[in-house]
């Protein structure tokens, strides 16, 4: 390459020269290669560890065969699909390339410099990214300390008091990744109740159709009521489909058209949009996967209980632990033991590790790695 003597980093726009790129989770394949080991398996990216719907995967292998046409625009036949399972408008939903698309869409429509989004302390770390990308300001709450029946979750009465006059959007994460904590109906009800109207509000539930709480709320049925508000749902998490890049913001008609206005117009390829329809059929394999995740999460937090660890309550399909220890370094020692976790320290956990919940042979083996790793 040729040199200059001019950094590249002084044309990059303000906000994105200080931006830490966000880091997933380390891929099988790479591990393998780089540590030589083989039947590495990986626990850290909240992936459905049954896969998705035979019936998606059919409908995969049927779609490919059109590959030389541009996708629908519209999505319209998933978007008519998603408006009746909600019970809403087709005019309320924007698709995207993944959940990530829409949270980005969100960032670009309602923030420029000047600017101000909140987000808790611990919250997902795709938040700092976009809201830093576009030049706003992030106001971080802190999270619930210990000592707290919610310890790491998000406070709201916090949240609140960093809402100001150049406040445009709050994200919430109910669950949150990477705390898996949670917020009830009336507490979260009463937070965005009392927001004022300039403060448009995202509620990000990627681990929607996992939490079995009753007093989890459904945000879908409050859009009637709160127009600022923006419900984003993804296919990555439950349906098993991370690597075909689908989610979904549900908002008021209005809101949907400007977020479409900045939405690419291919954003949701054709295979994505066919394998969807066809996942939201099969809700007999969506419950089963949430049964068996429900199994998957006893098992982890039971092994966790045995080894005297202390972990974060999860509604998710992914649970942190504290390792008393650098988490840094029990990651490194599983990777040895073919196992891949996600370290946390870039959400300020420097001692805990999250590990998704995987087939029961996995957790097995994550436990059994996590034992010897502990007591070398
Ligand atoms: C996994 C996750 C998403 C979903 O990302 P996709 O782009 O839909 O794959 C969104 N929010 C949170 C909190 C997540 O953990």
């Amino acid at each position: 390459m040729p040199t200059r003597n001019d950094s590249f980093l002084e044309l990059a726009a303000p906000g994105v020269r200080a931006l830490q790129p966000y880091l997933p989770g380390k891929p099988v394949a790479a591990l393998e290669r780089e540590y030589g080991i083989r039947n590495a398996i990986k626990l850290a990216s909240n992936e459905n560890p049954f896969g998705p719907s035979p019936l998606a995967v059919a409908a995969a292998r049927t779609a490919i065969e059109d590959l030389s046409r541009y996708p629908e625009g519209s999505s319209y036949l998933l978007a008519e699909r998603l408006a009746l399972k909600h019970q809403l408008d087709a005019a309320c939903i924007t698709l995207g390339n993944g959940s990530n698309d829409v949270l980005d869409i969100i960032a670009r429509v309602f923030l420029t410099p000047g600017y101000e989004a909140v987000f808790s302390q611990h919250a997902f770390a795709v938040y700092p990214i976009i809201v830093q990308a576009v030049g706003a300001t992030a106001r971080v709450a802190p999270a619930h300390d210990g000592c707290h029946g919610t310890a790491y979750g998000h406070d709201l009465a916090a949240m609140y008091e960093l809402v100001g006059p150049k406040t445009r959007l709050v994200f919430i994460a109910n669950p949150n990744n990477p705390t898996g904590t949670w917020l009830g109906s009336a507490e979260l009800e009463s937070f965005i109740a009392a927001l004022p109207s300039h403060v448009m509000v995202v509620v990000d539930e990627a681990y929607f159709e996992y939490v079995e709480q009753v007093s989890y709320p459904d945000t879908s049925a409050w859009l009637a009521r709160f127009p600022n508000l923006m419900v984003t749902r993804t296919f990555s998490k439950a349906y098993g489909l991370a690597g075909l890049r689908i989610g979904y913001a549900l908002s008021h008609p209005e809101v949907a058209a400007l977020l479409n206005r900045v939405r690419q117009p291919f954003n949701i390829n054709s295979v994505a949009q066919a394998v969807a329809l066809a996942a939201l059929d099969d809700v007999d394999y969506l419950q089963q996967c949430i049964r068996r995740n429900r199994e998957g999460m006893a098992q982890l937090v039971t092994g966790f209980e045995s080894l005297g660890l202390s972990y974060i309550e999860s509604v998710g399909n992914f649970v942190s632990f504290n390792t008393g220890r650098s988490g840094a370094d029990v990651y490194e020692a599983l990777l040895q033991q073919g196992v891949i976790v996600r370290p946390v320290a870039n959400y300020g956990m420097h001692e805990h590790l999250r590990v998704t919940v995987g087939h029961t042979d996995e957790n097995d083996r994550f436990l059994n790695a996590l034992e010897q790793v502990l007591h070398d």
